[in-house]
């Protein structure tokens, strides 16, 4: 590429000479050639810390404080065992967190990578995010001043600017950090926070518990020092250990896995979350605004139909293939011609099948424009570009047939600038069509002298053509999907454009609640806003509605404490996107400016999308949930039995350095196969939860009660037991720890189902990652309980096969319980 230094200042032919370019692009071997010469189209990453620090990182820490501070006293009081057991903790926690919290991160900046734009060719940009300006500015090939400011440059288009309306071919003359935004660098997105509103919750609620678990464990090294007199030595591992138990420093570290992996499952199913906190709001959603087409529909469009003052005709014909018979023969070469130069797509043929560039819609008039004969070819002088606000589009062409304004649009709208018709006839033929299901537009066309659409023409100026009905069949997948959320408690409301006719038959289809009832976009301007909030839960169709009904709808929904996911396209859908509990942008025919506001964007536009990522968003809660009720009562378990022992001032069940022990493998294995959890069976079966339910409820409270007494009967129980039949000390404290370790595994198992029964085939089975978590502990405590070095260090011995079987039993009692607890809980709430 020669340099071209001034673009802006600089004609189109001479910047396409410059840069060796030809109005049709370049050839793949020469755009792969200037690939390798200038690079990939990237921006600069922000570059994030260094491995180093985080890894050191990980050391600030409240529990790792605590540990080193005790590493530092047991050294000094020469228990090097001690020491070395500790200091091993540290390390293992830390390169644990460290692997983690990478794996976390590469899996964000996989789906960042995913929201990458595909192309920008555009005019009338909005160029905030260079300028500060925020008002939308014309564009146009015109060159300026070679000195002209940036913002002034309207012949360039900007990487990072957004289209606000219209359509035009560019020129590409910078790439990746020789762009003007490259330049700016370091800018753009920052690094996000791996959080959610309820991992914050946990995070606080657990350094709070941790002080005051330091804070308890202070109280007893004093009361076990004065009251108990125990030496010094002992009772200050115990009190680490107890110190230890008790935090549950695994939890957060857990909690930020378990988003990482719903963010990977919900790429999988097509939807790409952008703002973390999303994962949780789209979990508890309970009403959904949808788009129509290109959602609940194909956006597949085919002319089915067309109607003049002739007649009514029948179009065949498939796809966007340009043949099909007109039954019964006529002249359409007018409706034709309107169709085909009131048109910004283009057709073309890849492989056997034609495609479409453009808008699907304006695709299916070009089909349908070339089975009628006749040559549509025209310069084009003017245009005013569709917009869903005065829904129609104006294109002003020099011919062979003379200058033509030819207008296509709603019929309602493009009917009141015709002359001499049948208003109302029109109009019911329109709805006749509608009520088929199908979309229908309107052409007209006007004759002008000028170079510019002249605005009189359309006040009245046309010459009626005819009425066009277009198919676009809803997606089978959206279907099933409007079934899921429904009997998932969720109410869809489709929200479109289109005519009421069109979308009620479109609504029956799909399976909508109430297909019966629709209010239009006049109708919401009738009503103040709180006859809307009573009108809006019942009415489950909107048509004719413009983007600032949609914010009206999110917000008269919202007054009624429901929680609304709301989809949108163009750029004026930001707010209510915004607004929106969830809001969703369309990937593909998606703007920049709605997947700029939306918290998640469809990679394939699709409602099943939605209704998928409702239900992975579900599966996230209830293992942040699962993740939280297996770790606290586990925690308060372990340090209950410690914190007794010493109170009763009774010989200890398990020794500090088996606390230490179990505290990390159960931290960091058994806690993080719960981020793994399939989907549970009937998660789209139930109501919506409650938004503002706290995740630390009473029935939490209680299962950490429940739980932590019965680990204190059973361990004391099998300690206790030990010791009557005349066990030695260890032997007794070996079966004590790994009874504890038994109990978590099967609390795993418990806590895998907390809305339904764990007594079931599938459940019992498990998963792969709950089983390699289950073999990888029982192989780890056989080898303290059996190797001689490592029973040295743990001060285990060896269990006889009787005890061994007896301590599985409790395990399962313990289980029994539990679940029948639960049984009963759940028969009651029912
Ligand atoms: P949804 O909001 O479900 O995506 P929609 O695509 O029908 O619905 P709009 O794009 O706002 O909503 O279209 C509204 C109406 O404007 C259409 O029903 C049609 O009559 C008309 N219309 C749409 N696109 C064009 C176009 N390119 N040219 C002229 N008229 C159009």
């Amino acid at each position: 590429m020669t340099d071209l230094t001034t673009p802006h200042a600089t004609s189109t032919a001479d910047c396409l000479a410059t840069l060796a370019a030809t109005p049709d692009g370049l050839t793949a071997t020469e755009a792969a050639r200037r690939l390798v010469e200038h690079g990939p189209n990237r921006l600069p990453e922000v570059r994030s810390q260094g491995q180093v620090v985080r890894f050191f990182l990980q050391f600030h820490n409240v529990l790792i404080y605590v540990l080193i501070g005790a590493a530092v006293v047991t050294g000094a009081l020469q228990h090097w065992v001690d020491t070395g057991v500790i200091l091993a903790v540290v390390l293992a926690n830390a390169v644990i967190g460290f692997i983690q919290e990478g794996k976390a991160e590469a899996a964000m900046a996989a789906i960042r990578g995913m929201l990458a734009p595909k192309a920008a060719v555009c005019r009338a940009a909005q160029e905030a995010m260079l300028t500060g300006e925020s008002v939308p500015v014309e564009k146009g090939p015109t060159p300026v001043a070679a000195n002209a400011a940036l913002g002034d440059r309207s012949s360039m288009l900007w990487s990072g600017t957004l289209v606000t309306q219209g359509t035009a071919r560019g020129l590409v003359v910078a790439t990746g950090q020789a762009t003007e935004i490259g330049r700016i660098g370091g800018l753009l997105t920052g690094v996000e926070q791996l959080t959610t509103p309820l991992v914050a919750q946990i995070d606080h609620f657990a350094r709070w518990l941790s002080f005051l678990i330091l804070l308890v464990a202070g109280l007893l090294l004093v009361w076990g020092y004065y009251v108990g007199h125990m030496p010094f030595a002992d009772l200050f591992m115990v009190v680490v250990g107890v110190a230890v138990a008790a935090i549950p420093e695994g939890l957060p570290a857990v909690m930020t896995i378990t988003l990482a992996i719903g963010v990977q499952a919900m790429a999988r199913r097509h939807a790409i979350v952008r703002r973390l906190p999303a994962i949780e709001a789209i979990g508890s959603i309970s009403v959904i605004c949808t788009d129509k087409t290109g959602t609940l529909t194909r956006n597949e469009m085919v002319v089915a139909a067309a109607e003049t003052a002739e007649g009514i005709f029948a179009i065949g014909g498939e796809g966007y293939a340009p043949e099909g018979a007109v039954t019964p023969a006529g002249d359409l070469s007018r409706l034709a011609r309107a169709a085909a130069l009131c048109n910004d797509a283009r057709l073309h043929r890849k492989d056997a099948a034609w495609m479409v560039e453009g808008d699907p819609m304006e695709g299916a008039l070009l089909a349908f424009a070339s089975k009628v004969a006749g040559d549509h070819s025209a310069r084009r002088l003017d245009a005013i570009p569709f917009d869903s606000r005065h829904r129609f589009m104006a294109v002003l062409t020099d011919g062979l047939h003379g200058r033509v304004t030819h207008v296509k649009g709603a019929p309602e709208r493009v009917l009141r600038m015709c002359e001499g018709i049948d208003l109302k006839h029109w109009h019911d033929r329109a709805e006749a069509l509608a009520r088929r299901g199908l979309r229908v537009l309107a052409l007209a066309e006007g004759s002008e002298t000028g170079d510019r659409i002249d605005a009189g023409t359309l006040e009245g100026g046309l010459t009626f053509l005819g009425l066009v009905g277009l198919i676009d069949p809803p997606r089978p997948e959206a279907i099933a999907a409007v079934a899921e959320c429904r009997a998932a408690g969720i109410r869809v409301k489709m929200i479109t454009g289109d005519h009421a006719g069109t979308a009620a038959a479109i609504a029956a289809q799909i399976g909508l609640a109430n297909a019966y009832r629709v209010l239009t976009g006049a109708d919401l301007d009738k009503l103040d806003d709180a006859q809307l909030a009573l009108e809006v839960a019942d009415v489950d169709i909107f048509a004719r509605t413009s983007p600032e009904h949609k914010l009206r709808l999110v917000t008269a929904l919202q007054a009624h404490g429901l929680s609304v996911a709301m989809t949108g396209d163009g750029v004026n859908d930001a707010p209510a996107l915004k607004r929106a509990d969830a809001g969703i942008a369309m990937g593909l025919k998606g703007s920049e400016a709605a997947k700029e506001a939306a918290d998640l964007v469809l990679a394939d536009d699709n409602f099943a999308s939605i209704a998928s990522a409702v239900r992975e968003g579900r599966t996230v809660y209830d293992n942040l949930k699962k993740v939280i009720s297996w770790t606290l009562p586990t925690n308060a378990g372990e340090s209950a039995v410690v914190i007794l022992a010493l109170l009763a001032g009774l010989a200890l069940p398990v020794t500090a350095v088996q606390i230490l022990w179990i505290n990390l493998i159960t931290a960091i294995t058994l806690g993080l196969a719960l981020a793994f959890e399939p989907t549970e069976s009937g998660t789209m079966a139930r109501p919506p939860r409650d938004r503002n339910a706290p995740i630390l409820s009473g029935g939490l409270v209680w299962h950490v009660v429940l739980v932590a007494t019965l680990f204190l009967a059973a361990v004391f129980g099998i300690f206790t037991y030990a010791i009557d039949r005349g066990y030695p000390l260890p032997l007794a404290q070996t079966m004590a720890m790994n009874t504890l370790v038994v109990l978590e595994i099967f609390h795993l198992f418990f806590i895998r189902n907390i809305h339904s029964t764990s007594l079931t085939w599938a459940a019992a089975r498990g998963t792969r990652v709950i089983w390699i978590v289950v073999v990888a502990i029982t192989a780890a405590q056989f080898a303290v309980t059996y190797l001689p070095p490592l029973q040295a260090v743990l001060g285990a011995m060896r269990i006889s096969l009787m005890d061994g079987l007896l301590i599985m039993a409790i395990g399962a009692v313990f289980f029994v319980l539990i679940e029948i607890e639960k049984q009963v809980r759940l028969a009651l709430r029912r």
